[in-house]
Parts: C-alpha cells; sequence; structure tokens
C-alpha cells in the first residue's frame, strides 16, 4: 500500500529534501530540517498523492483516514498531548505546501484544537488565560475565514468595535476580559452565517481544515496564480499538520521570517522582520509594524544569534539564499520553515557568483540559481541620475524591490491591464496588495503600497517579478473609493503619473527619465566593463553556462548594430536575417514599389539593378561585424501589398483630385489610376497564404537572382578586404522540395557567376525554413536540396493550429478559461503538436543528410522551455533577438546540466 502520510519529529523524518513532489516545498523542508537536528515542532504531512485523491473522488479513502489517524496518536504520544483534551490539550497548524511556494492557496489555520473546554485547559497549563482567550479568537478568527468562508471583514469589524468599546489602541492591550467577548462574539457571527454552531470536535475541525486545503487547490485563485506562473495543474498540494509552537506567549516571544542575504540586492546581509509577543500571521498581515531583524539582537540576543547560526547553515546546506520562518516561544527558538528565496534578477546574480566565490557553490551549480529570465531584468532601464537629482521625492516608503518606474497611477488590478492593453504605462498603487492582484502587478511597472514591510506579498511577489517596488508608503493617505490619495499635501489621481525608485523607497510626483541599465550601456560601448561590477558578474555566469551547453546560440539581427549588439551578447552567429527589412527604409521603398508594379521583366530588372549595391552594402556592413561567423540570410519573404501604397488610400486621393478637376493633376490621376488596379490586380483575400516568400522569387526569379547577387558580392568585397564572410542563404516558406530545389537552382548559378566574374572561391550554404506543415512533412525531401533547416516556429505555430497570431489574442483567453489550452503557443512551443512536427522533420532530414545543420529562428528561440524542447531535439543552435541573447546562453547550459542529472 502506498504511502500517504510521512511523519516527522523525535529528530527524524520519514522525508527529506528531494521529495518536494510528494511533500511539497514546505514538507520536504520541515522534514530536512528535522533531520539536520534543527528545533522543529513535530507533525506530518500528508501528500499530494493525497490531493490527487480528494480531487477525484471528493473525499479521502478509508485507508488514508486510518494512516491519517495513526499519525495524529504517534504526535499525541510523542509530545504527552491530546486533540481536544482539556487537561492537555494539543494544539495544531494546519499548512498548505505544494511543491512550488504559492501565495495564491489556502491560509494556514493556527491554534487548531481549541473548543469551550481546551480553552480553558490551555488557560491553567500555561497559567496566562490572556494567552488562551487570543489564541481561541484567532483561531476563530482563520478556521471561520478560511474554512467556513466568513468574510474576514466580519471578523474585524467585531475585534475593532471591543476594541473601541475598551479604548484599546491594538489587540495587545486587550485583556483576558475583552477577549472573552470577541471570542463569544465569532462564535455568534459564524453560527449567524453558516447556520450552525463552530465546531467544537478537535477531529473534524482538524478534518475540514485538512479538505479545505486540498479543496483549495482548485480555487480560482490557485489557478490563476499557476497560469501566470506556468505551474502545472496535475501537481496538487500536500497539508502539514503541526503541534503549535507560541509566539504570543509573553515579551520572551516572538514570531518572524527572514533571508540568509538581501533579497533585492543580493547584499550578503541578514534580512528580515520580526514581532515580539505574535502570532505568525501578524508579520504579513500588516496589523502592526514589524521591527527589522537585526534588532532582535537587543530583544532576544541568545535566540537571535543561534537564529543566525542556524541560517547560515541553511544556506551552506541548500547552496542557495533561503527564506525562513521561526517563532520564538518563551525564550526558545523554533524554525517552521525553509525555502530557496525568491529574489530579483539583481540579486540572483549577485548571490550565485558570491556563492562561488565564498565556496559555497560551484560555478555549474551557480547555473541553477539563476533563472534564465530573470537575466533580462538587468537590461531594464534605470533612473536617469541627472535628471533624477533635480526631483525631489515626496514621500519615503520602504525600498522592497529595486528599479525605476514611472507610469499612471491605477488603484485596481483589472484596471492595470484594462490600462496597459490599450499601450498605458501604469503603476500600480493600492493599501497592500494580496494574490488577487498578482494579474495587475505583472503589466505594471512597479507597484507602490501604502502599508505592509519587506517581507510583505508586493515586497515578495515584486522581487519575484523583477518589478520595482516600494511598500509601506505611511504617508500615502489612500482614498481607494475616490480613486486617489493624498501624499504631505499634494493630492494624486488615478491618471496622474507617479515614478517610484526601488532602490530608495522614495515616491516622486513626476516622470523621471531614464537611462540604458548598465549591462546594456557597456554593451554600447558608452562604459567600460570594469566599470561595472554587474557586467563582470553576468559575463563570468555566462561563460560558465557556455562551457556546459551543447545548443549554440545565434540572434535575429538585420543590420549591423543589431548584429554588434548581439556579439557583445555572445551570440555566435546571426540566424535570422530578414532582408526585407532593408527594403522599408526610406529610399528603398519607391524603388521597391516600383520594382514590383513593373510591367515588363525588363522594366523590373532596371529597378531591381537599382536596389542591388543597396543590398550589397546591408550584406557587406553585416558580414564585417559577423566576420568569421554564420550569417543566415532569409531571401525576400513578406506579401506583397505591405511593399505598396494602401489601397484606400489611393481611391481617396484620386477621388478628391478627380473632384477639383483641375488640369495639372492630370498626371498624377493617370498614375494613380494605374497604380490602382495594378494595386487591385495583386490584392489578396488572405496575404498571409497568399504569394510570400518563396513563391515570389519563383514567380520573379530575377529578385532571387538580385539578392543572391548581393550576397556574394558582398562576400567577395569583404574577403578582399581580409574578413571571413560566412553566408548562408535560406528560402522561406517551402513546402514543396521542389521549390526549393528551383531557387537553389538560381542560388548556385549567381554564385558561380560571381565567383568567376571575381575570382574568388568563397564558401555559402542554401538551406531553407520548415515553417509549413508540409515543408515538415517531406523533410526528407527537402533535405536533399538544403545544407540546413531552420524551424521558423511562428509561421509553423500559425499554420499547424490554423491560428493567425495577430487574432489569437482575442481568443486564447477563452481557451485558458475552459482549460483547453494552458499556455500561448506562440510563447512557449507547443511540444505536442508543433513539436511533433519539428521532431519528424529533424529525424527524417537527418536520415537523408546525417551532416544537415539544424536551428530555430522563430519567436520561441529566446524562450527558456523551448530552447529546453530544442536542446533535447538535438538542434545545433537557436537563434532569438539580440536582447534575448544572454537569456538563451543560460537556458542552454541549464538544459544540458538538467538532461545530465536526468539519465
Ligand atoms: P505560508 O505558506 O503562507 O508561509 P505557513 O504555513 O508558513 O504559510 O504559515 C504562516 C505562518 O504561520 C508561519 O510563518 C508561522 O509564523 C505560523 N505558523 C505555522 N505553523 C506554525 C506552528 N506550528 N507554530 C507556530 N506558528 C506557526
Ligand atoms: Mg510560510
Ligand atoms: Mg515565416
Amino acid at each position: 500500500m502506498a504511502q500517504h502520510v510521512y511523519f516527522f519529529g523525535g529528530g527524524k523524518a520519514d522525508g527529506h529534501k528531494e521529495m518536494k513532489d510528494i511533500l511539497g516545498g514546505k514538507g520536504a523542508g520541515l522534514a530536512e530540517m528535522t533531520n539536520a537536528g534543527l528545533l522543529v515542532p513535530p507533525g506530518f504531512t500528508l501528500s499530494t498523492r493525497a490531493c490527487h485523491i480528494y480531487s477525484e473522488n471528493g473525499s479521502l479513502t478509508p485507508e488514508i483516514e486510518e494512516e491519517f489517524e495513526t499519525a495524529i496518536g504517534r504526535l499525541e504520544s510523542l509530545v504527552g498531548q491530546k486533540l481536544g483534551d482539556p487537561a492537555r490539550p494539543l494544539l495544531l497548524s494546519v499548512r498548505s505546501g505544494a511543491k512550488f511556494s504559492m501565495p495564491g492557496m489556502m491560509d494556514t489555520v493556527l491554534n487548531l484544537g481549541l473548543n469551550d473546554g481546551t480553552v480553558e485547559g490551555l488557560a491553567k497549563a500555561t497559567g496566562n488565560p490572556r494567552f488562551a482567550y487570543d489564541s481561541y479568537r484567532r483561531f476563530l478568527q482563520m478556521f471561520g475565514n478560511v474554512v467556513l468562508e466568513v468574510g474576514r471583514p466580519l471578523f474585524e469589524k467585531v475585534l475593532d468595535e471591543v476594541k473601541e468599546s475598551k479604548g484599546a489602541g491594538s489587540d495587545t492591550d486587550l485583556d483576558e476580559e475583552a477577549l472573552k467577548e470577541v471570542v463569544a462574539r465569532f462564535k455568534s457571527l459564524i453560527k449567524e452565517k453558516i447556520r450552525r454552531d463552530f465546531p467544537q470536535d478537535s477531529l473534524e475541525q482538524l478534518r475540514m481544515s485538512r479538505d479545505a486545503v486540498f479543496r483549495s487547490w482548485n480555487s480560482p485563485r490557485a489557478v490563476k496564480y499557476r497560469r501566470i506562473y506556468h505551474i502545472p495543474h496535475y501537481l496538487g498540494t500536500a497539508v502539514n499538520v503541526q503541534k503549535m509552537v507560541f509566539g504570543n506567549l509573553g515579551n520572551r516571544s516572538a514570531t518572524g521570517v527572514g533571508f540568509t542575504r538581501d533579497p533585492g540586492s543580493g547584499a550578503k546581509e541578514f534580512f528580515g522582520e520580526f514581532l515580539m509577543n505574535a502570532q505568525g500571521e501578524d508579520v504579513v498581515a500588516g496589523v502592526r509594524t514589524p521591527k527589522l531583524i537585526v534588532q532582535m539582537e537587543d530583544e532576544l540576543p541568545e535566540a537571535y544569534r543561534e537564529l543566525r547560526e542556524i541560517a547560515e547553515r541553511l544556506e551552506r546546506h541548500y547552496k542557495d539564499v533561503q527564506d525562513f520562518e521561526f517563532t520564538v516561544e518563551e525564550g526558545t527558538l523554533y524554525m517552521l520553515q525553509t525555502r530557496s528565496g525568491k529574489r530579483t534578477g539583481l540579486a540572483a546574480v549577485k548571490i550565485a557568483v558570491d556563492l562561488v566565490d565564498e565556496g559555497i557553490v560551484t560555478p555549474k551549480e551557480a547555473l541553477k540559481l539563476v533563472e534564465p529570465d530573470a537575466l533580462e531584468q538587468l537590461l531594464h532601464p534605470v533612473f536617469d541620475p541627472a535628471a533624477r537629482g533635480k526631483l525631489k521625492s515626496v514621500a519615503k516608503g520602504i525600498a522592497a524591490s529595486p528599479g525605476a518606474a514611472s507610469g499612471q497611477v491605477v488603484f485596481e488590478a483589472d484596471d492595470a491591464v484594462a490600462w496597459s492593453e490599450k499601450g498605458k504605462k501604469v503603476l500600480l498603487v493600492r493599501m497592500e496588495t494580496s494574490p488577487d492582484d498578482v494579474h495587475g502587478m505583472k503589466v505594471s511597472e512597479g507597484i507602490l503600497t501604502a502599508t505592509g514591510g519587506r517581507t510583505s506579498h508586493a515586497a515578495v511577489v515584486g522581487r519575484q517579478m523583477g518589478k520595482p517596488a516600494v511598500v509601506g508608503c505611511g504617508a500615502l493617505k489612500m482614498d481607494m473609493a475616490g480613486r486617489q490619495f493624498e501624499v504631505n499635501g499634494s493630492l494624486v489621481s488615478e491618471g496622474d503619473v507617479v515614478s517610484i525608485d526601488g532602490t530608495t523607497g522614495e515616491v516622486i510626483l513626476a516622470e523621471v527619465p531614464t537611462v540604458p541599465s548598465e549591462v546594456i550601456q557597456v554593451v554600447q560601448g558608452k562604459l567600460a566593463p570594469e566599470k561595472s561590477e554587474l557586467y563582470q558578474r553576468v559575463t563570468r555566469l555566462l561563460e560558465w553556462a557556455d562551457e556546459h551547453s551543447r545548443l549554440g546560440i545565434r540572434a535575429n539581427a538585420d543590420i549591423p548594430r543589431d548584429a554588434e549588439v548581439a556579439i557583445a551578447f555572445g551570440a555566435k552567429g546571426i540566424g535570422l536575417c530578414r532582408t526585407e527589412h532593408m527594403f522599408f527604409a526610406e529610399d528603398r521603398l519607391p524603388l521597391m514599389e516600383k520594382t514590383i508594379l513593373a510591367s515588363t521583366v525588363e522594366e523590373r530588372q532596371g529597378y531591381l539593378d537599382q536596389l542591388e549595391p543597396l543590398q550589397r552594402e546591408d550584406f557587406v556592413g553585416l558580414f564585417r561585424v559577423m566576420s568569421g561567423l554564420p550569417v543566415t540570410i532569409r531571401t525576400l519573404d513578406p506579401p506583397l501589398h505591405e511593399f505598396l501604397p494602401r489601397r484606400e488610400n489611393l481611391m481617396t486621393e484620386l477621388a478628391v483630385l478627380e473632384h477639383q478637376g483641375k488640369s495639372e493633376d492630370e498626371a498624377r490621376i493617370g498614375e494613380l489610376k494605374k497604380l490602382l488596379s495594378r494595386v487591385e490586380q495583386l490584392h489578396e483575400f488572405n496575404p498571409m497564404l497568399g504569394q510570400r516568400g518563396c513563391r515570389l522569387g519563383i514567380a520573379y526569379t530575377e529578385m532571387t537572382r538580385m539578392q543572391a547577387r548581393a550576397i556574394f558580392e558582398a562576400t567577395c568585397q569583404v574577403v578582399k578586404e581580409g574578413g571571413k564572410p560566412m553566408p548562408e542563404v535560406m528560402i522561406p516558406l517551402v513546402g514543396i522540395a521542389k521549390e526549393l530545389e528551383a531557387q537553389r537552382a538560381i542560388v548556385e548559378e549567381v554564385a558561380h557567376e560571381v565567383r568567376e566574374k571575381e575570382g574568388i572561391e568563397f564558401e555559402y550554404h542554401v538551406g531553407t525554413m520548415i515553417e509549413i506543415p508540409r515543408g515538415a512533412l517531406t523533410a526528407d525531401q527537402l533535405a536533399e536540396h538544403a545544407e540546413f533547416f531552420s524551424f521558423g516556429t511562428n509561421d509553423l505555430t500559425q499554420m499547424t493550429f490554423g491560428f493567425s497570431r495577430d487574432d489569437a489574442g482575442k481568443f486564447l483567453p477563452v481557451y485558458y478559461d475552459q482549460g483547453i489550452l494552458e499556455r500561448d503557443p506562440f510563447d512557449s512551443i507547443d511540444v505536442t503538436g508543433v513539436g511533433e512536427l519539428m521532431r519528424m522533420a529533424t529525424e527524417k532530414g537527418r536520415k537523408v543528410r546525417p551532416e544537415l545543420k539544424i536551428g530555430i529562428c522563430g519567436e520561441h528561440g529566446g524562450d527558456p522551455d523551448s530552447i529546453r524542447f530544442c536542446h533535447g531535439l538535438g538542434l545545433d543552435y537557436v537563434s532569438c533577438s539580440p536582447y534575448r541573447v544572454p537569456v538563451a546562453r543560460l537556458a542552454a547550459a541549464r538544459a544540458a546540466l538538467e538532461e545530465g542529472e536526468e539519465s
């Protein structure tokens, strides 16, 4: 029979840190800390497998229930207390915990086991009735809210009323009598709302809480959170049941949370917050303002020293920054949780490199400490120091997540989304944030809150998302209903522009101009590399990465400036140069227009002859920058109409001129008529499936010929200069082998002519894009004519799904809501469908031509999950935007390392 309950306590645990799949992160951490000999209140974890069973059947099996009760019995004998026993009541916490920490799930229930009888027992046992009734009212409040779903504000209201009637400023000022009153009123509130008495039976309380945790896995909040972070829905959550320890026993007790290093900057500084005489939820709930953890040294010196020691040990043991939770009960320190700390990209890089320098991790291990996507944060603009110096800040809050952000103030997460969809830059301002706001935080430039500390929701999620955040800015007088706030005499309304500096905590009532980040400045040659520690750290990390990757990284670049950026970021070639971009330039568009409008081949050739030297110069520029590295040049791809004037515009102009009927306009009118008729001739009902890609080069062979000549003449010129050009000519949108064969013949013919004429023996390759399903299906035939394949996954996704990329945004959200799709297939490769075509094409292609070079040049080339997939397929390279190259380098290395671990 499978085990569903894992015990921890008495110095050893059934589980350990590698069992997150079964125990969840929290359960695995509690087991690991127990095994390491740390003081952890004992308890047990109900596995994620039990969650699956519960989700399927709406209940657990009798066998699991039995195992559950056995574990309660074991815990009771270990600690010498009994659940529901008024003489020696066992009190428990019930905590959710999935593999990945998820603030979308059920809140913890503390002090479970209290009822009208046991509360008296607890009062006697501790000699502290005030404490007993404080714990009871907390339990009623949490259980009532989290399990019985009675609104939290209703409880708050009762509490406030009692406080007010007693003249108490904070809940710590309430005495035993007052707390008894709160308890009585909470009980009647619950009865009124759920139409039955609050359950006095402790085992029933426990079962109800446990089941509520399981149900919370599928709550809308949790589902939404998982979607944003791409956490699979099948994982399930574990439930941890643990003996309570009390941070609210008096002034030798406390509770808190901390980080072994600063998760915003990465600095090696003990970081966190605590509260004296309090229970866990008080720290995050913002009801009392927590103190900086370093101040604990004065109030609880011994526990503080021990905590620092343990924190250091945990960091070494886990080889990563730890985010830990603890409670001090009458001077004794208990550890309640440890996990990898969420951090900003800036911190991630610093911590990874520092841990290597401190000998705690190897460079290879350091690569696992930085999420590839986080590297992009290092490229975000920062406030322009010159402009910033001139603007006064109006208030200062807690600097919770570094970076600069300016945006229009919005107060609701849904507004943030709506405004940003209209292209506005927004700054989300709230009292505090909650898991319900995550979607709004994601689209905001930054987050500003009036309450909360360094470990509040806004701070933690802000850092995780890499968004600047200023929290706990008490000077903000929020008027949520009026959609405005007042700050030190200034009134700020929705839509006003406000800036925050997440590094200093300052709030500025103006837009502050930004400058490129340090890394970008180095890459652009405006800052010396040795002047930027950040740049040096990134470079070291990426050099370690390159030692492990098997995939090469190229960039998509059309012009020398982009190619320079790509090289600076470490790209080893250009995977896609879109030649059409060269024709959109102002001096060329009219020529291109004429080429297309030409009615005879001779006329067209005339214009092409003018375009050719311009195009040649483009390639010369690229080859110079990319000397010694491959440059894949795609022949003309887009639908013709993109080069032509819009039909509507021509018609309007024509109508106006004809209406005016001036004789001097006659020539123009004639011209317009000719133009219009050609534009109408070329009009397509569905241009994306019309005459584009190689279909153009096949209809107008002279275009391919011109491009090939430009490429090879540029090659010769750069060879003469002493450079080493490595052109690869890529034919787009091929679905039929004969298309490729025909285009290839032209390219080869031109290459031969240029070689003869110039007397230079240059090297070149011809290949094709695989972006039409038929191309993938007949890849073996294509490989006969191709020296390389490059997956154009944008089109391939579009055509495999039959979704137009530009329209999918309208219906995909419905698909997510109904669970039809989990992820946008244009963001991350659809492994099941599109991926299968890629696998087939790779196998078929290599069977015919084992040395076939295969890469990917769609947008997916910069997505870490897609990169992992490409690595698994055995591709040679991925090509992405120049700014994604660092992300891709790290992702490629991590894919290789993960593969090594699996086998
Ligand atoms: P979250 O996943 O939201 O961090 P936790 O399960 O860690 O929720 O619980 C939140 C807080 O509740 C903890 O930080 C701790 O302060 C308190 N808590 C949880 N279990 C116990 C316990 N056994 N004894 C005392 N406090 C506890
Ligand atoms: Mg916790
Ligand atoms: Mg394409």
